[in-house]
């Protein structure tokens, strides 16, 4: 059983993700800033965070950045999939050192999504 946090400030998005995300069982919480993310994460076993990077109070490359730099292991580690419409090629050239570990691009699919929750946290995907 894992447990997804989705990070995105329109709510239709995160209703959109949760419905997707459906077949895994996975228990979701919801943020919708990164500054609620980060309580969640404090308070919360999260195994994989679905970050948007364009909110307000406290954006995805903010909030990625701070996860990364001041969270003690092993939350810090916390695979990150950030959420977004730009080109990935741009997305990477610009972020990649902020520390997301996948990209993922809408429109969002279930084969798309359990893709990249392979890639960044395989014992979740089995
Ligand atoms: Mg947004």
């Amino acid at each position: 059983m894992a447990n997804i946090l989705i990070v995105d400030d329109i709510f239709v998005n995160r209703l959109l993700l949760k419905e997707i995300t459906k077949p895994l069982n996975a228990t979701c919480f919801e943020a919708e800033n990164g500054k609620q993310a980060i309580e969640l994460l404090q308070k919360e076993k999260i195994d994989v965070v679905f970050m948007d990077i364009e909110m307000p109070v406290m954006n995805g490359l903010e909030t990625t950045k701070y996860i990364r730099e001041k969270f003690p292991s092993p939350i810090r580690y916390t695979p990150i999939i950030a959420l977004t419409a730009h080109n990935p090629a741009n997305f990477f050239d610009d972020f990649k050192d902020v520390g997301f570990d996948y990209l993922l691009t809408k429109p969002y699919s279930i084969e798309k999504i359990k893709e990249a929750i392979s890639k960044v946290t395989p014992r979740l995907s089995n």
